[in-house]
């Protein structure tokens, strides 16, 4: 069953149910009281023609038969006078000659009640007459007529009205029953379709989107729940086609990180394999160039392990691997050390490698100090590489703001403008064959970026070319 005929069929039942409760009990309490007018109006008119008859105003003489039947067209009733014996002595529908073919009535409910003492009331067709009557008879003590000093007075209306006036409220509350259910039927199936139409057009929506259309969006604008559950959809659907979209994007950066991988591990490797063949192929023996090739062979294990080495590096910082300690230490001390770790090779490319720090000795930042260490050093190292002898490598610190910026500036061959944005790309490079020379692997700018980034800041680069690089970015004090 669906959701519109359980609406339909809940509100239909119900109204079914109360209007049929309402009908009966209107019926009992309308029919109730025409019952009790009715009776009210038989009792009356018994008592006005027994008082006439009981005070001798009226008796049952065949003279009086003229007067009697007056009384009773009057009355509107059917008018009997019963000796104490039963025998029925006047009958307003009977004529008096007849009165001996009818019945002894004795035992007539309302006259043995009437025999008690009391009004005795009964309902029920006359034999006679076939029509519907109430009788109420009550018994007279005085003066009847000459023979006949007691006996009963007996009257009987009419059912007749009575049944027209309850069978025109029932069918009155039949009518009315009937209309409205068919109201309530009309006005349910606008409520339930109403009800039921936004929720078919969220269900055809979901129904999309579950196929992998996750453009679909649903139009619906009302306040209440529905509202509310199509826009909370809507959102779904929109974080859903997000996280797709970045997936993809992320499996495309993987896949393309892999070929990049690939064509970079084969230059080592295969260069490595030359070397070795060729001098497993007699090159050994020939002192001329078997140093020299195995000298070229090494280089290239060395630039396989950098490239390895940096390879581990980066997947474990992108695969979340990597722990973060930070802490406050000193700035001037922390960059004096590695200046001076790495003064030597500067030296041996004919570089001058200075510090400039505009902190004193006290004065502490907070990050990663080994993590820090690597992404200076590649810096560092990169001015080396991209500078020729003679340059000078500038590491700075100074104050910006509330924090300290750090930088490593050289006077090298400078980065283009349009290659400035894409440097800390994976396995970019400006200069293929430079950075191939001077035994780059692409993925040092990579490196520095993530490092920077997991402390909340930023690297930035401003190079002009043949000019000089300075990279900087900023740390908490
Ligand atoms: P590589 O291992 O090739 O140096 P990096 O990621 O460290 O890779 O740097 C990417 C590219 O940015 C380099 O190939 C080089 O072209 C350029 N670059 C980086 N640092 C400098 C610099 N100090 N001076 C000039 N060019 C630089």
């Amino acid at each position: 069953m669906n959701l519109r005929a359980k609406i339909l069929s809940t509100y239909i039942g119900l109204a079914a149910t109360g209007l049929l409760l309402l009908g009966l009990l209107a019926v009992w309490l309308i029919e109730g009281y025409l019952a009790r007018r009715l009776e009210l109006n038989v009792r009356t008119k018994l008592d006005v023609v027994a008082s006439l008859i009981g005070n001798g105003s009226l008796s049952v003489d065949s003279t009086q038969d003229e007067n009697l039947l007056e009384l009773a067209r009057l009355l509107n009733v059917r008018l009997s006078v019963i000796a104490k014996d039963g025998v029925v002595v006047f009958d307003s529908e009977v004529s008096r000659d007849s009165l001996v073919n009818l019945e002894n009535h004795r035992s007539r409910p309302e006259i043995i009640k009437a025999s008690e003492g009391i009004v005795g009331l009964d309902k029920r067709a006359s034999g006679s007459t076939h029509h519907e009557y109430l009788y109420a008879a009550r018994m007279v003590s005085t003066h009847v007529n000459a023979s006949l000093d007691s006996g009963y007075i007996r009257v009987a209306a009419p059912m007749e009205e009575f049944e027209t006036l309850s069978m025109q409220v029932k069918s009155t509350v039949i009518v009315i029953g009937c209309l409205s259910l068919l109201l309530v039927t009309v006005v349910s199936l606008g409520v339930s379709k109403r009800i039921t139409k936004p929720i078919l057009h969220i269900l055809r929506s979901t129904q999309a989107i579950t196929n992998g259309d996750l453009s679909q969006r649903i139009s619906i604008s009302s306040k209440d729940e529905i509202g509310m559950l199509a826009n909370s959809i809507n959102e779904m659907a929109e974080k859903l086609s997000n996280d797709i979209a970045t997936l993809q994007k992320l499996e495309r950066v993987r896949s393309e990180f892999l070929g990049n991988v690939s064509h970079e591990l084969r230059t080592p490797i295969f260069s490595l394999q030359g070397f070795l063949e060729t001098l497993l192929d007699g090159a050994m023996d020939d002192p001329r160039v078997n140093r020299d090739f195995l000298e070229k062979a090494h280089r290239h294990a060395e630039r396989l392990n950098s490239l390895l080495n940096d390879l581990i590096e980066i997947s474990r910082i992108e695969s979340g691997e990597m722990k973060m300690s930070f802490r406050y230490f000193s700035v001037t001390e922390f960059l004096q050390g590695l200046v001076d770790e790495l003064r030597p090779a500067a030296a041996r490319k004919g570089l001058m490698i200075t510090l400039q720090s505009e902190f004193d000795t006290a004065a502490k930042v907070y990050g990663d100090k080994e993590r820090l260490r690597q992404a200076i050093t590649n810096l560092i190292d990169n001015a080396m590489k991209y500078t020729d002898s003679g340059g000078r490598i500038t590491v700075a610190a100074r104050p910006a703001k509330h924090q300290c910026e750090i930088s490593v500036a050289d006077t090298g061959t400078g980065i283009a403008e349009e290659h400035q944005s894409r440097i800390f790309e994976r396995f970019y490079r400006v200069d293929r064959d430079r950075s191939r020379e001077v035994g780059g692997t692409g993925l040092g700018l990579a490196i520095v970026k993530h490092i920077v980034e997991a402390h909340g800041s930023k690297i930035s680069v401003s190079s002009k070319l043949g000019e000089g690089s300075i990279f900087s970015f900023t740390l908490k004090r």
